[in-house]
C-alpha cells in the first residue's frame, strides 16, 4: 500500500522536517522489518535527509542553495521557476530508509526533510513501506 501524504509550505523555499509524518506511515503499515520509500511527485520540490536538530542547518542549506541556483539568471524556463526545477534535481525526489522493529533506523541527528523550492504551496509526498 502507498500513503499520500499532504505537506503545507509557507515560504518560496523551505525544508520542513517530516520524521514524524513518516515514522507514522511506517507504524500504521504494520511492517516491522524492511524499507521505506519516500518519494515527491513534483517537480519543484524534493525530498533529503540531513541535521533534524539545529534549525540553522536548514537555514543554511536554503541559504547555500539559493546562492548555487540563483532565483534569476536568464532562464529558458518561461514559467518563472526554473532555479526551482534546479534544486529539486539537484537534491532529488526521493529517500530511502531501513526499518527496524517497526521504526525508521536514523542516525541521531537525522531527520527527513521535505524541500519546497517554489511555494507556498499544497504539496504531496508518497510513502512506500516494503516488508523484507
Ligand atoms: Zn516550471
Amino acid at each position: 500500500m502507498t500513503k499520500t501524504l499532504t505537506v503545507k509550505t509557507s515560504s518560496r523555499v523551505e525544508l520542513l522536517d517530516i520524521t514524524h509524518l513518516i515514522q507514522k506511515a511506517v507504524a500504521e503499515s504494520g511492517v516491522k522489518s524492511g524499507l521505506c520509500m519516500v518519494c515527491v511527485p513534483h517537480t519543484t520540490a524534493a525530498v533529503t535527509i540531513n541535521e533534524n536538530a539545529d534549525p540553522d542547518v536548514k537555514t543554511d542549506i536554503v541559504k547555500e542553495l539559493n546562492k548555487i541556483v540563483p532565483f534569476n539568471d536568464h532562464y529558458s524556463h518561461l514559467e518563472g521557476n526554473a532555479a526551482a526545477h534546479i534544486k529539486s534535481s539537484l537534491v532529488g525526489a526521493s529517500e530511502t530508509v531501513v526499518v527496524e522493529d517497526g521504526s525508521l533506523v536514523l542516525g541521531t541527528w537525522q531527520g527527513i526533510c521535505f524541500c519546497e523550492f517554489d511555494g507556498p504551496r499544497s504539496r504531496k509526498v508518497l510513502v512506500k513501506v516494503v516488508p523484507g
